[in-house]
């Protein structure tokens, strides 16, 4: 039985909690493990090129500051000898190339996809060749692989690739498998694969559980776990609301939708890769390994609450545009999402009217947003304006659009907490449902809902 073992950054972050994760798959046989970087390292590669840009003797702090967080964990976990050595050879080996790149965008002052991509990459190489590398010091054989030598195969979309699933199959079958019939635990970093030209591609920020979930599926894997420093999947974020409880099962689409609409969780596209097979998916808690967690199953449950959880989002903005007439103009939603797919800027979500269509994306593309479409208006857009103040709950369960009445639970719930909604689709997928209310209302309104579901 195969099972792929995916650690999250936050499982790795200093000596201790990867000493545990050795000891989590060193308990396994026929383990296949995947990586992210370790805590803190993609956001320390990303405040590196806008350093590297400006100046470069900005590149030695960022180079030694990566060292450090690498071999802090190498000197306090790894015995004296040729696997310590051989390791921090390999480690010091990753960071010139590192510094190799920075060097480069320091020169250029600017770089491209190919080049961010491929720097960002190195966040998770380092981390499979560190775990690796300790396994190897505690006597489990292991060999860090990297993931697009090891065949996750991808589309040619350099910062937001999408997993070819087929394709991944093929070409980590002959590379992956001849070492788990050897025994060796093989680790793939996350987070990127190839191309269809061989260059880097990254899968999105927190892609690593993508990553993992199409390493299970070209294994033909049994069990797909992904490992976190949380229970699993709550009914809302407990930071939130303290009487979350964990969910013991819910499906792939519930899982997807909560991750999409704010649930930190999981990456929203995990189970993409997993459709039509019959791969178990367990969310499990590193510091309570014993525990159940929380299982994503493909098929829903037959009965069950009609509610499975309520996510939050707070990173959101929305762009409003305003025209008389604008709901009857043919072409035009298409227009304005082409301009926006031009500049790489993805749409959460549309909701449109005769006078206005409002389009969600995320805050950090909204400026970018408005000026593409300020710059694209005709006589039929009247205004284009950016709205900043208002917070996502997104309501998810496979049962709500089923019976007659949840909605107006739903909105009464948050009425009685005189709490006014400022925008709400419901049936955008059959779900899940969401509404818009002020940042300054978000936790009530995530409670009020959650004390009517969950009482
Ligand atoms: N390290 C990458 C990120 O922080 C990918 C991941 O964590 O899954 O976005
Ligand atoms: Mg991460």
């Amino acid at each position: 039985m195969i099972r792929v073992m995916k650690f999250g950054g936050g499982c790795l972050r200093d000596g201790r909690s990867i000493a545990q994760a050795c000891a989590i798959i060193a308990a396994q046989k026929k383990a296949v493990v995947v990586v992210s970087a370790v805590s803190g390292v993609t956001e320390l590669l990303l405040g590196a090129i806008v350093q590297a840009k400006r100046h470069e003797k900005n590149i030695p702090p960022i180079l030694a500051a990566l060292a450090a967080k690498h071999f802090g964990v190498i000197a306090e976990l790894c015995p004296n000898g040729p696997v310590k050595r051989r390791l921090q050879a390999a480690i010091a080996s990753q960071i010139s190339q590192v510094e190799r790149l920075l060097t480069g965008i320091a020169c250029h002052r600017d770089l491209t996809p190919a080049v961010r991509a491929r720097l960002l990459s190195h966040g998770e190489r380092l981390a499979a060749r560190l775990l690796a590398g300790v396994m190897e010091s505690l006597e489990t054989e292991s060999a860090a692989m990297d993931a697009h030598r090891a065949g996750i195969c991808t589309d040619d979309n350099c910062e937001n690739a999408s997993i070819d699933r087929e394709r991944t199959r093929k070409a980590m079958r002959a590379k992956v498998a001849p070492l788990l019939r050897r025994d060796i635990v093989p680790v793939i970093p996350g987070f990127f694969g190839r191309g269809p030209g061989g260059g880097i591609t990254l899968l999105g920020r927190n892609g690593s559980d993508y990553s993992a979930a199409a390493v299970a599926y070209a294994l033909g894997a049994e069990r797909l776990e992904v490992w976190k420093d949380v229970d699993g999947f709550m009914s809302a974020d407990p930071s939130r609301v303290p009487t979350a409880r964990r969910l013991e099962r819910l499906s792939f689409a519930e899982a997807a939708e909560l991750s999409y609409f704010g649930a930190k969780i999981l990456h929203p596209r995990t189970v993409e890769p997993l459709a039509g097979t019959k791969i178990r998916v367990f969310v499990r808690n590193m510091k309570d390994p014993a525990g159940a967690g929380s299982e994503i199953v493909a098929a829903p449950p037959s009965r069950g609450p009609e509610v499975a959880g309520i996510a939050a989002n707070t990173r959101l903005a929305i762009i409003r545009v305003h025209g008389a007439g604008i709901g009857s103009r043919p072409g035009l939603l298409a227009n304005v999402s082409s301009l926006l797919a031009a500049g790489g800027i993805n749409i959460h979500s549309v909701l449109t009217s005769q006078t206005c269509i409002n389009l969600l994306l995320d805050p950090a593309d909204a400026r970018r947003g408005l000026i593409k479409v300020k710059a694209a208006a005709n006589g039929v857009i009247r205004k284009v304006e950016l709205e900043e103040r208002l917070a996502l709950v997104g309501v998810v369960g496979e049962r709500i659009m089923e019976k007659e009445g949840i909605y107006a639970r739903i909105f009464s719930a948050v009425a009685r907490e005189k709490i006014n909604v400022e925008m709400a689709a419901a049936g955008a997928s059959p779900v899940a449902c969401y509404f818009l209310v002020r940042c300054t209302d978000l936790d009530r309104a995530v409670r009020a809902v959650h004390d009517e579901f969950f009482p």
